[in-house]
């Protein structure tokens, strides 16, 4: 019945281990796809389920629109209307198969074909309740696949510097963003009670942001925009005293963009009273300061302690272990430390029926949600015209790159290929920057909400609470 997944256990290895081939012996093959972010939902938006039966499998049961989350700390966009359930894009899968699993893919088995996935309860969009779950919470079982489509991202990179892990915050993943809001209004209603000049005041009104790629410049300029927008009218003296620092290893932040775009971006937060440190790099992190080293010349450091109050950590990615785990069983054709190396259609090297797109694939582009959506395009389009192995090679349009700056700012390259359509930074292009990111929001839902968090934001203040 169409749409309505109906898992048949195959063969139980013991109570806890099922191996599960989906939908038996009804003639079509099985993809089994790996994340619901950028390259997993876009795949899942546009792979034909009357051709395939489908399998989503993944522990985070909504898309997120990644764009668009570091507005979300300060309240400028709420968390809610960037994050869409699984379930939206499956009940729209109507003309075949389409299954997910709430679960972690914790091993893929190349020379059996499946998938091992921890943790899970298998959801049906439709509630079929004459087909009980085959498994329970927090069992494991191997998913059977014909094809599998690898899209699990990249996880924070800490560069195993210590104390990152215990006293700093990600912004990565929906889950972080009122997480630093919190230690943000904590540190706020602390500092309040202590005396104007007290050091431990200074140390929590102080927000270091480490990365000055474009996480953490877009973050920076959200965490200023509500100190100057918002909290300077309820508490005007903490805000003069809070204190942002944009800490970067390099001698420029957002370094995808060209040098006059950057040296504007650099102006833009220093007048807005971030500090930017420049050829920084942060070396090692206590719970109440961290260290870092700037560079005065090739053979001179300079060594400085920063007290802060909230740390947020955004210096880029790196694999997951499923994908390390799986690069170290196929080393010859395998070997590169940024994810799964791919050929030219996406096929994961040294397998003949697993694929990697986004994050977790290295195809010589940079990981962006652009590239991801475009390999997923790709794929589906490959898929659906029974083409595995004989289509053209994927090639990628580069629509170019933005970046919000705070104080209504922002920077864009837009492109169309190698073809220059607009370069600018500055309240027009801030417009741009919001017309272009509604139009790449994946939902309708979602856009709405989004459009109506920023007619919000020009009547009330932002929803700043713990
Ligand atoms: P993700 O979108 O990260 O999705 C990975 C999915 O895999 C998730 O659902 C995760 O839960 C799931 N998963 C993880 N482990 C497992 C497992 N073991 N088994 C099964 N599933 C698993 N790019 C742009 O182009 N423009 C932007 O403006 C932009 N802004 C960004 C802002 C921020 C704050 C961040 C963090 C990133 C931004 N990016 C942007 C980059 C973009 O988000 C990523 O390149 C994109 O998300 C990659 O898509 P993906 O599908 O590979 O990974
Ligand atoms: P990134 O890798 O782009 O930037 C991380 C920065 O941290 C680098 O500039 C690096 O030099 C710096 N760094 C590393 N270690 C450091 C240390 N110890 N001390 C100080 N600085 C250190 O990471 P990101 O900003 O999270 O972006 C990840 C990906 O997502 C990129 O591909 C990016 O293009 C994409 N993205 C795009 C947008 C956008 O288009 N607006 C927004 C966010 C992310």
């Amino acid at each position: 019945s169409s749409g309505i997944s109906s898992f048949k256990t195959a063969a139980k290895k013991s109570t806890t281990q099922a191996t599960l081939s989906s939908y038996s012996n009804n003639g079509k093959k099985n993809v089994v796809i790996l994340g619901s972010g950028w390259g997993g939902i876009s795949f899942l938006q546009h792979i034909d389920e009357s051709k395939y039966n489908v399998t989503l499998i993944s522990p985070r049961p909504h898309f997120l629109f990644t764009p668009l989350l570091p507005s979300t700390p300060v309240g400028t966009v709420d968390e809610k209307s960037i994050i869409e359930p699984v379930v939206n894009f499956a009940v729209k899968k109507t003309k075949g198969n389409v299954s997910y699993y709430e679960a972690q893919a914790t091993k893929i088995n190349h020379l059996d074909n499946t998938v091992t996935i921890k943790s899970f309860s298998h959801v049906n969009p439709f509630g079929d309740s004459k087909n009980p779950e085959s498994i329970k919470k927090n069992d494991s079982a191997d998913i059977k696949y014909d094809y599998l489509i690898s899209a699990v991202g990249a996880e924070p990179n800490t560069f195993g510097i210590p104390g990152v892990q215990e006293h700093g915050m990600f912004l990565k993943e929906i889950e972080h963003s009122p997480k630093i809001r919190k230690q943000f209004i904590e540190n706020i209603e602390r500092a309040n009670l202590l005396p104007k000049g007290d050091p431990e005041r200074k140390r929590l009104l102080t927000l270091v942001v480490v990365g000055g790629g474009p996480t953490g410049v877009e973050t920076a300029g959200e965490l200023q925009d509500y100190v100057d927008q918002d909290l300077k009218k309820y508490l005007p003296s903490i805000a003069e005293e809070v204190q942002i620092h944009l800490i970067e290893a390099l001698p420029v932040i957002l370094n995808m963009f060209e040098s006059k775009l950057t040296s504007y971006a650099q102006k833009v937060l220093e007048q807005t009273s971030i500090k930017l440190h420049l050829k920084t790099a942060v070396s090692e992190v206590k719970e109440k300061h961290l260290i870092a080293k700037t560079k005065i010349s090739d053979t001179e450091t300079k060594t400085e302690e920063i007290p802060y109050g909230t740390l947020i950590w955004a210096t880029g990615n790196k694999p997951r272990s499923i994908v390390t785990d799986l690069i170290k069983e196929i080393p010859e054709q395998q070997g590169s430390r940024r994810g799964l190396l791919v050929d030219e259609h996406l096929k994961v090297k040294g397998l003949n029926n697993v694929y990697a797109i986004g994050d977790n694939a290295v195809a010589g582009l940079a990981p962006t949600a652009q590239v991801a959506h475009q390999e997923a395009e790709y794929l589906t389009k490959v898929f659906n015209k029974n083409q595995v192995g004989s289509a053209k090679p994927f090639k990628y349009l580069h629509y170019g790159a933005l970046a919000y700056l705070g104080a209504e700012k922002a920077i864009a390259n837009i492109t169309y290929g190698k073809r220059q359509l607009y370069t600018g930074g500055g309240l027009i292009t801030f417009y741009i920057w919001r017309v272009l990111y509604l139009s790449m929001i994946i939902s309708w839902r979602s856009r709405f909400k989004v459009m109506s968090d920023w007619f919000k934001l020009a009547l009330f203040k932002r929803d700043f609470f713990k």
